[in-house]
């Protein structure tokens, strides 16, 4: 939870994204998730009704309101998924080498050799050589035959389809739009509701989050966009979509599917590490405590995963049937929570230079994990005078060991590059409207406040020490390093203070 309280200092950096579903949809069982340290509140928009959706919106805000602290809410669209139609009995057991006909529509729905695809134009698609995946890649089969409508498919991955299962094609160029009907009807909804991100699935290039933008902005939506990284071409052209979107998520379900498993590791710490130099948030999403949907305690391959994650440099970690329809919703979020402290411990006694990894695309399947070190591959998007203040005071903040740091953001991004330092002291944000103040959830480190109405002559830097001093933050003695951004007005002016509790 961003929450402004005595848990400041002391309390974890990295953010937590919890997965809202039946498991924890009820307003008090929000709270205790907040209360346990999540930061932002995922609604899935694959799954649930708009007064599911509504109603948690509502039970979010109202807790924000009744705790005096700020979540973000983040709203994700199910995008061009593609399913399987309905299949002859409902399921269809496949076995090695059987084979089968993908069609744009199945007439014939009791014929268990024929299914068909949401996405009607699939067979015209496919080429003869492509693997395509079912069911999160449990089942694939291989096209060995096509024509106008029909594709021949051999299986070469047995097991079990069932109605309404996950297609993938690894590597496709389908032609599928980046916004279906159901994806630009959920906008209207956001438009009309308080959601601070929305979650752009299967995202391909950066025009795709051009177009995004453009229907929020049609539909007077401020909401920021995260760029769901989970397709080989999202890799390819990842620098495009990073200088086009407001985060980005490692969504390694998909991806996982998409790329060879082996691969995906090289692949997250490719993009949270372009996203560290070009000053986004970067958030690690899927199956990071997965079997805490039906045990109390991770694995250690898990609890691994997160503490990697937090080294690797991503913002934010996220739980998605972990909370949503888990049996320990709160165990998890608190688990993730210590995990990432204990990461946190060891970043700030390790924080180092070096190469960043750049992304070659092998090309095959499994074909090596194409990393590299090279050098940085693209200018950070930040203005040089906000870096170089920024890093100026993060150096006098270590230098005097400063207790705290401070800034004032109009638009968040004088706290976001703050927060790409990795400072060991925390960082109080001063926003001034409460959407800011919101966004700010993802911020590694970055505890939002709103900016006070004080009376005349009364300077911020009193303010702070005095709000701090209250909650038991600061000590007589302790120094605080505090940033003022530059604001619309003044865009040159930026200023370094230090200042010490009395
Ligand atoms: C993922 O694929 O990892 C992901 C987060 O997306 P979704 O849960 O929408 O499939």
């Amino acid at each position: 939870m961003n929450i402004a309280n005595e848990e400041l200092i002391g309390r974890v950096r990295t953010k937590i994204v919890a997965t809202v579903g039946p498991a924890c949809q009820a307003r008090e069982m929000l709270r205790a998730l907040a209360k346990a340290g999540v930061d932002v509140f995922r609604l899935n928009f694959s799954h649930g009704a708009y007064e599911d959706h509504s109603a948690v919106l509502d039970s979010i805000r109202a807790i924000e309101r009744e705790e005096g602290v700020h979540l973000a809410v983040l709203q994700d669209l199910c995008g061009p998924k593609i399913r399987l139609g309905r299949l002859a009995g409902g399921t269809i057991a496949c076995a090695y080498e059987d084979e089968f006909t993908l069609v744009a529509h199945s007439h014939d729905e009791e014929d268990p050799r024929r299914f068909s695809s949401t996405y009607h134009t699939l067979a015209d698609d496919l080429e003869v050589g492509q693997n395509v995946l079912f069911a999160d890649g449990t089942v694939a089969m291989v096209v060995i035959d096509r024509g106008p409508g029909w594709a021949r498919l051999r299986t070469t991955l047995p097991g079990v389809l069932r109605s309404n299962q996950g297609i993938n094609v690894p590597g496709g160029g389908l032609s599928v739009a980046a916004l279906t009907e159901k994806d630009l009807a959920d906008l209207d909804w956001t438009a009309t509701h308080e959601v601070d991100y929305v979650g752009l699935s299967f995202v391909r290039h950066a025009n795709d989050v051009i177009q995004l933008r453009s229907e929020l902005e049609k539909r007077g939506s401020k909401a920021r966009i995260i760029a769901k990284i989970e397709k080989p071409q999202a890799l390819d052209n990842l620098h495009a979509i990073i200088a086009e979107t407001d985060a980005v998520m490692v969504a390694r379900g998909d991806l996982g599917v998409e790329l060879d498993v082996t691969r995906v590791p090289a692949a997250q710490k490719f993009i949270i590490d372009a996203c560290h130099h070009a000053r986004v948030p970067v958030i690690t999403a899927t199956q990071m405590l997965n079997s805490m949907e039906t045990s109390s305690r991770p694995t250690r391959a898990e609890a691994s995963d997160v503490f990697n994650a937090v080294l690797d440099g991503t913002d934010a970690v996220m739980l998605s049937g972990e909370t949503a329809i888990g049996a320990y919703p709160i165990e998890a979020v608190a688990t993730m929570s210590r995990i990432a402290t204990e990461a946190e411990e060891l970043l700030f006694s390790r924080l180092k230079g070096g190469g960043v990894w750049t992304w070659s695309s092998p090309g095959a399947l499994g074909a090596g994990n194409g990393l590299r070190v090279g050098k940085v591959a693209k200018a950070g998007l930040v203005r040089p005078v906000t870096e170089s203040v920024v890093e100026a005071a993060s150096a006098i903040s270590r230098k005097l060991n400063a207790r705290l740091m401070a800034v004032s953001t109009h638009s968040g991004r004088t706290a976001l590059v703050l927060s790409k330092q990795r400072n060991a002291a925390p960082t109080l944000a001063l926003a001034y409207d409460v959407e800011t103040a919101r966004a700010m959830g993802l911020f590694w480190g970055v505890t939002a406040l709103l900016m006070p109405v004080l009376p005349e002559g009364v300077p911020v830097r009193a303010w702070v020490i005095d709000w701090c001093r209250e909650r038991g933050l600061l000590a007589s003695g302790d120094l605080v390093v505090g940033i003022r951004g530059s604001s619309p007005d003044d865009p040159t002016h930026n200023e370094i203070v230090v200042f010490q509790a009395d």
